[in-house]
C-alpha cells in the first residue's frame, strides 16, 4: 500500500484506518523509493492491533523500461540502499519539473509551484501528483483521465528519470537484509521487458517472489506468473497496490496469504 509519503492519497494513519475498516489482519506499506511513512504507520498499526510489514517499492529499469521492485523489510536507511533511493528521488524531482514544463506549453494554467505544493518535503514525487494538479486546474476530471490523456509512458509529454537496474536493486535489497519481490511484473512497461528468461535471471540473483495477484493482471498473466513462480521456486504475493480511497483499487482487493507473509518475515535479516 502507498501513503502520502509517496503518491498515495491517505496519510500512513489513514491507511491503517482503512485497513482496520476492511477487517484485514495486516498490511505492507511500500511507498515509492522512501520509508518516510513507516514511523507513523508503525505507531498507528500498533494502536490498531494490525500487523505491519515494512517495505519500499523501488523504481528500477530493465533495458530502460520502468520496473517496480518491492523490497520488504525496514531497509531504506541501510547504507547500501539509502543513497540509491535518494538519487532516484532527486531525479524524480527534476523529472516532474521537466514534465510540467512540457505540459505547460499546452496547458498554461499548470505550474510547477502548484504541483510542488502537493509534494511536501520528504515525499517522493510522481506522475499522480501532476495528475491531481491537472484535475485541480480543470484539465481532466480525475487521475485516470490525466494518465490517459497526458501522462502515459511513451506519450508526447512523458519524461523519464534515473533509477538503478532491477538486477542491481535485487542485490541492494539483499545487501540491506530485505526480501526482493517483483511488483506487478505483467503490468504496463514491465510486461514488455519481464519475459520468463529475465525473471529467471533475477531469481538466480536472489529475487524471492512475484506479485502475481494484482488488479493489472488478467487470468492469463496470473496463470503464467503462478507457473513461473512454481518453476523457479519463488513466493507468490498479492496486493491492492492501494493509492487512496476513491480509486478503483479498494483495500484488500488482492491479498498475500498469512503463511507467505510469515515466510517473508522469516527471511528478513535484522540489521545490527
Ligand atoms: P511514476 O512513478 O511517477 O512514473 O508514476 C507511476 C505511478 O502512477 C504508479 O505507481 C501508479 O500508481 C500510477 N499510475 C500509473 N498509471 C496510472 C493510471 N493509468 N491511472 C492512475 N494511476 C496510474
Ligand atoms: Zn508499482
Amino acid at each position: 500500500m502507498h501513503s502520502t509519503a509517496s503518491d498515495g492519497r491517505c496519510s500512513p494513519s489513514e491507511v491503517v484506518a482503512a485497513v482496520a475498516r476492511e477487517g484485514l489482519t495486516g498490511f505492507a506499506l511500500t511507498d515509492h523509493d522512501t520509508g518516510a511513512g513507516l514511523a507513523e504507520a508503525r505507531v498507528a498499526a500498533a494502536a490498531a492491533g494490525l500487523d505491519l510489514l515494512p517495505g519500499v517499492e523501488i523504481s528500477t529499469t530493465v533495458a530502460g523500461s520502468s520496473v517496480h521492485l518491492l523490497g520488504y523489510g525496514d531497509i531504506t536507511a541501510h547504507p547500501a540502499l539509502a543513497p540509491v533511493l535518494a538519487a532516484t528521488v532527486g531525479s524524480r524531482h527534476t523529472r516532474v519539473e521537466r514534465l510540467v514544463e512540457r505540459l505547460a506549453v499546452d496547458l498554461p494554467e499548470l505550474t510547477y509551484r502548484g504541483v510542488l505544493a502537493r509534494v511536501p518535503p520528504g515525499t517522493t514525487p510522481g506522475r499522480p501528483h501532476v495528475a491531481d494538479e491537472l484535475a485541480a486546474i480543470g484539465a481532466v476530471p480525475n487521475r485516470d483521465a490525466a494518465f490517459a490523456h497526458y501522462l502515459a509512458e511513451g506519450g508526447p509529454y512523458y519524461v523519464g528519470y534515473e533509477s538503478p537496474e532491477t538486477a542491481e536493486a535485487v542485490r541492494l535489497v539483499l545487501a540491506a537484509g530485505g526480501v526482493p519481490v517483483l511488483a506487478h511484473p505483467a503490468s504496463r512497461s514491465g510486461a514488455e521487458v519481464l519475459d520468463d528468461d529475465t525473471i529467471g535471471e533475477l531469481a538466480e540473483l536472489g529475487l524471492a517472489g512475484l506479485e502475481v495477484d494484482h488488479r493489472d493482471h488478467g487470468p492469463t498473466a496470473r496463470s503464467r506468473l503462478r507457473g513461473l513462480a512454481a518453476e523457479l521456486g519463488l513466493l507468490v504475493t498479492g496486493s491492492s497496490d492501494f493509492h487512496g480511497e476513491g480509486r478503483a483499487s479498494g483495500v484488500g482487493t488482492d491479498t498475500t496469504p498469512p503463511d507467505t507473509v510469515e515466510e517473508i518475515r522469516s527471511r528478513l535479516v535484522p540489521v545490527a
